[in-house]
């Protein structure tokens, strides 16, 4: 049986050129571009694109670089493109901020926030959902471009290829989703149901400058000097998760998906082509601290909620740095972020931990603390993962 080919490129830096030769490489070890997208078709790209305004240089949106470079090879085969992603932007234009306007409108292309074209109810038969409300620029396109930014998650571990498409459906339905499926492992399912129903046709993930710690937007970023491109969203995942020192196998996104036949998570059945694996994992990124419960295979049992209690996230608000925006009030799936005496708090016993306030207040005025017993489980995980990287 043929292998799933993964490219993976290397890139020094956003710089047009370097960033375009990279893509070309990626795209000839996968076919070419003129092979893969039918000339004049319509393509819509989607972007990963944060709802709290954020320029690039915080490397939380797909570098608007990195898009560009894309979007002028598309150009080139006459398609009909639009760019897009759900953003909830209240008085700042999110896309204004992150470049991305200034981009699409060089170059003439549409760029959308998906909230102001709709969605439409479509018929699901997952694990989790029966029913979708996905953008119908989705839908109706001939060819799906996904351009995931490679980042850690401080709920579910990592972000990538299958959660960049959660995007294309609205922001409320998102919030209510955190809150209806609280257990990572059950929101998982829920994201691969909605990634069942759009699976992307070509993902490129831009990994030039990645996001450590606590991501997807409020971790530091981190050079790691790659474009990885494949077919297969669930291999590419697999292939960046390995490279930032995560162990597929315990991403509840890939496995699922790959139980689900979406995709392959076997590197055994993977063919890398360009740079070899073991030339470009880097050794020293950082995890989300929720990744140290994802050691919890190796335990019994009945040891694994009380792990996970004491690992989570606990969301603080820094009254100083708050300004009372409200935008943290707003997105809470609970209700449990209030506004009180003109600050922002959080009511412990109503928080469901799922980080979107975290995610949205662009003053970093959030903080999130740990239990004592999570903070020393997150060191012990660290030195046994030494341990094992030394064995290894
Ligand atoms: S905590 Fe952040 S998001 Fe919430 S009101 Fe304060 S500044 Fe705004
Ligand atoms: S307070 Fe923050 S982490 Fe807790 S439920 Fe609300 S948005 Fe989620």
């Amino acid at each position: 049986m043929p292998k799933t080919k993964v490219s993976i490129q290397r890139v020094p830096s956003y710089e047009s050129e370097a960033v375009r030769l990279a893509l070309l490489k990626n795209l000839e070890f996968l076919g070419g571009l003129d092979q893969i997208v039918r000339p004049k078709s319509r393509v819509f790209v989607k972007i990963n694109h944060l709802s709290p305004p954020s320029p690039p240089e915080n490397m939380i949106v797909t570098h608007p670089i990195f898009t560009k470079e894309l979007l002028i090879l598309l150009l080139d085969l006459g398609c009909e493109i639009t760019v897009g992603d759900d953003i909830q932007s209240n008085k700042e234009d999110g896309f204004h901020v992150s470049g991305y306007r200034k981009i699409c409108a060089e170059l003439g292309v549409r760029l959308v926030n998906l909230k102001e074209t709709g969605f439409r109810e479509i018929a699901c038969q997952g694990q989790i959902l029966n029913k979708a409300y996905i953008s119908p620029l989705v839908l109706d396109s001939d060819f799906l471009i996904n351009l995931p930014k490679l980042k850690t998650h401080s709920f579910i571990a990592y972000t990538g290829a299958i959660k960049n498409m959660y995007g294309v459906i609205p922001h409320g339905l998102r919030c209510r989703y955190h809150r209806k499926y609280e257990k990572s492992e059950i929101f998982c399912q829920m994201l691969v149901d909605i990634f069942s129903l759009v699976p992307p046709h070509l993902n490129i993930m831009d990994a030039i400058y990645a996001m450590e710690g606590e991501g997807p937007s409020a971790g530091s970023p981190k050079k790691v000097g790659l474009i990885l491109a494949s077919f297969d969203a669930i291999a590419l995942d697999s292939v960046a998760t390995k490279i930032i020192g995560l162990d597929p196998m315990q991403i509840h996104t890939t496995t699922n998906a790959a139980h689900r036949k979406l995709g392959t998570a076997q590197m055994d059945e993977i063919e890398l082509l360009g740079e070899k694996l073991q030339d470009v994992e880097i050794k020293d990124f950082k995890q989300s601290a929720i990744s140290v419960g994802l050691i919890r295979k190796n335990l019994p049992s009945f040891l694994h909620g009380f792990i996970q209690s004491q690992l989570v996230l606990i969301p603080r608000v820094l009254p100083k740095q708050c300004t009372a925006c409200k935008e943290c009030v707003d997105i809470c799936p609970t209700g449990a972020a209030q506004m009180l005496e003109g600050k922002a708090r959080i009511d412990k016993s109503g928080c469901i931990h799922c980080m979107c306030c975290h995610e949205v207040c662009r003053f970093h005025a959030i903080k999130l603390g740990q239990r004592p017993l999570g903070r020393i489980l997150r060191q012990m995980t660290a030195i046994y993962k030494k341990i094992l990287s030394h064995f290894s």
